[in-house]
């Protein structure tokens, strides 16, 4: 990890002057620290004989998917469009999960139509349309019931999904209308539970609340006969925003090994992971210019040719990105950087110290592999920004 170390990130300053020939905005993948991501957690999870299946949401480039297929894991999809990009990509559909409040019809058809191995239902009124459209096609479709656990994740709440005011799940005092109901829905199968309690989780400890009330719905479910071949604990891992090159790899071997430590499992039950963040986040990089310096009332603005079009995280869960000037070092100035974009939200950071900045410049805007490329938007009619990887 030495080349992490300290400083601006080598590949991006290694690269500046071919950098500096592109077309701006654009991201930049660093496949090398990727791989690296990746392969490190793969090996901590089989230590546990755990498997992972990486949530297509966080990032769905080709050159991304392709190097998680390299290491095994599997794909975590909320959309049939993912359910598609991760079949057309090379994933087994028995390696593809399909997750979501709000499944289509047309897109349980096409999943159905793939045999895909599991549909994490999120109600009973889903359930109930599932199994008429695999009745349909004489199938029985696979499904994990997630529940909703009502642990508290201590993220933005608007990443928040494991609580009982969240949209997400069925709640625990559903459940026994749901095992009644399932005894009469012929073409489906419950085969496991699945949770995900919310994204960028820092604090291990919730995951081991989560444990615990995996545990406790183990006992219900044995309580009522039922034995579960596999057990769901989605994803959520957090990365640290703040110190991309101390911290570019998240401490897997701390979390795979505090659900190992944790969890209370029966013989031949396997656990499933759902990691998206945790494995892209640190590879992508939004590499925009500087257009204009202005001066405001209490502070001097950078106006970038990047806006929340390209990376809406900051204007929509109010997150941290670092931001560094890649072509300047000269005495350090305070600038609210911000897009061009007509919203006052479209703020990368305010108050933030670059050295002096003058247009033309070169901002890397950090950490944004994981729900960076994938929500940019056309608002203001514009032009999606290329990839690049190294
Ligand atoms: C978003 C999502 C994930 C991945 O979350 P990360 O925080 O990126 O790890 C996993 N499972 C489900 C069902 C999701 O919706």
């Amino acid at each position: 990890m030495k080349g992490y170390l300290k400083g601006i990130h080598p590949m991006l300053k290694e690269n500046i002057t071919e950098l500096q020939q592109h077309p701006t905005p654009f991201y930049l993948y660093n496949l090398d620290l990727l791989r690296q991501t990746l392969q490190k957690a793969q090996q901590e999870a089989s230590k546990y004989d755990f498997h992972v299946h990486y949530a297509l949401k966080a990032n769905a480039n080709s050159p991304v998917l392709d190097e998680v297929r390299a290491v095994g894991f599997g794909a975590d999809c909320v959309s049939g469009n993912e359910v598609k990009a991760a079949i057309e990509n090379g994933f087994a559909p028995e390696d593809v999960v399909f997750a979501g409040v709000g499944k289509s019809d047309e897109e349980i058809n096409y999943a159905l139509d793939q045999d895909i191995f599991c549909f994490n239902c999120e109600s009973s009124h889903e359930l109930e349309i599932l199994n008429e459209l695999a009745a349909n096609k004489n199938k029985v479709a696979q499904i994990a019931l997630r529940i909703n656990p009502n642990v508290n994740a201590n993220t933005h709440k608007y990443i928040t999904t494991g609580l009982e005011e969240n949209k997400f799940g069925i709640n625990a005092w559903e459940l026994e209308s749901v095992l009644s109901l399932l005894q009469k829905l012929e073409n489906i199968k419950l085969i496991g539970i699945h949770f995900h309690i919310g994204s960028q989780i820092q604090d291990l400890s919730v995951f081991k609340n989560l444990c615990t009330r995996v545990n406790e719905f183990q006992e219900w479910f044995l309580s009522h006969n039922i034995e579960l071949e596999h057990i769901n604990v989605g994803g959520g891992l957090g990365v640290d925003y703040y110190h991309p090159e101390q911290q570019p790899i998240p401490d897997f071997e701390a979390y795979f090994s505090l659900f190992n430590q944790f969890l209370e499992l029966r013989p031949g039950q396997q656990v499933h992971f759902e990691l998206g963040r945790a494995l892209v986040a640190q590879c992508g990089t939004l590499v925009s210019k500087v257009l204009y310096i202005k001066k405001g009332v209490n502070t001097n603005f950078a106006i970038l040719d990047a806006g929340m079009t390209e990376l809406i995280r900051p204007a929509l869960y109010q997150s941290y990105h670092k931001i560094e000037n890649l072509t300047s070092s000269a005495e350090e100035v305070r600038y609210d950087v911000v897009g061009p974009i007509c919203e006052s939200s479209d703020c990368f950071g305010k108050a933030v110290m670059l050295p002096e900045t003058n247009r033309g410049d070169l901002i890397a805007i950090r950490t944004a592999g994981a729900y960076g490329e994938v929500m940019a938007s056309q608002y203001n009619l514009r032009k999606k920004a290329e990839a690049i990887y190294l």
